[in-house]
């Protein structure tokens, strides 16, 4: 097992890379912000473009830094950019593996407001990190985007898994909304989950319309890795479905491609 302490200050999680950027996704769109990269993640999208965060780093390996080692390093990001304070985004890799060093970081992050960028495939991580934290993106999968996990067999890992998981992540990200935190959800549109309608997100998008109707949806369309190059036109066809079965529901979807990658930032 990777080190983790009890006293959530002491928690250690690997660190990847802090850098000041801005949020290219979701409801803090545009804003500048610090990002904080923690390696590991149980989850195979077939469309991750971090895949360097997958593995976890062995216990004693360098990377490892406790919440106050992190912050310092949050700091200086922020001072290379203008000494004051942004929101700090921890995204991965998948978070929440280390719920620890995340409570840990809400005790030394002082006002910076803290995002959570998060699949939320581990709920009872989800339910003990979010109070402490501002805002919750949350990334609901597609099991056909998905190859199988590594790392656990209570990982989720077909469609009736998430179908499974989905209700309460969702009561866990409307709880956070009455408690004054905000939360919104992201749907990832690839071609491999393309039919030109919304076949593919029925069951994400009727849990929706039960669930998480007062959620802002964000629908991200796949966005090429070169920004010079046009977006597939069946992801761009089955948008048009999403966004006609989503406003059928009572949503409220917004399309917004990665703007870091239209920007060409990190
Ligand atoms: S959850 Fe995030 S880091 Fe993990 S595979 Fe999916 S996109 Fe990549």
């Amino acid at each position: 097992m990777p080190p983790s302490g009890s006293n959530p200050h002491d928690a250690s999680a690997p660190l990847l890379e802090v850098f000041a950027s801005y949020q290219g996704e979701g409801l803090f769109v545009g804003q500048p912000q610090t990002f904080l990269r923690l390696g590991g993640c149980p989850l195979r999208c077939r469309y991750c473009d971090t895949k360097h965060s997958w593995p976890v780093a062995a216990a004693g390996d360098e990377s490892y830094v406790t919440p106050f080692q992190a912050i310092l390093q949050v700091a200086s990001a922020e001072w290379a950019q203008g000494p004051l304070p942004r929101p700090i985004s921890v995204t991965g890799g998948e978070p929440l593996m280390w719920p620890d060093f995340l409570i840990g970081l809400a005790s030394v992050a002082g006002e910076r407001p803290l995002h959570l960028e998060t699949a939320g495939h581990d709920l009872d991580a989800l339910e003990r990190v979010l109070p402490v934290y501002d805002h919750l993106s949350l990334d609901l999968k597609l099991a056909d985007d998905l190859a199988p996990p590594v790392g656990g067999v209570d990982l989720p890992a077909t469609a009736a898994d998430w179908d499974a998981l989905r209700p309460r992540q969702l009561n866990l990200a409307t709880a956070h909304l009455k408690r004054g935190g905000t939360a919104s959800i992201k749907l990832v549109v690839t071609k491999a989950t393309s039919t030109h309608d919304s076949s593919a997100f029925e069951a994400i998008l009727d849990d929706l319309e039960r669930l998480g109707k007062e959620l802002p949806l964000f629908l991200a369309p796949e966005s090429p890795r070169d920004p010079r190059v046009a977006f597939d036109p069946d992801v761009l066809a089955s948008m048009d479905g999403l966004v006609a079965a989503a406003l059928e529901r009572g949503l409220s979807p917004r399309v917004l491609p990665q703007m870091h990658r239209t920007l060409g930032v990190r």
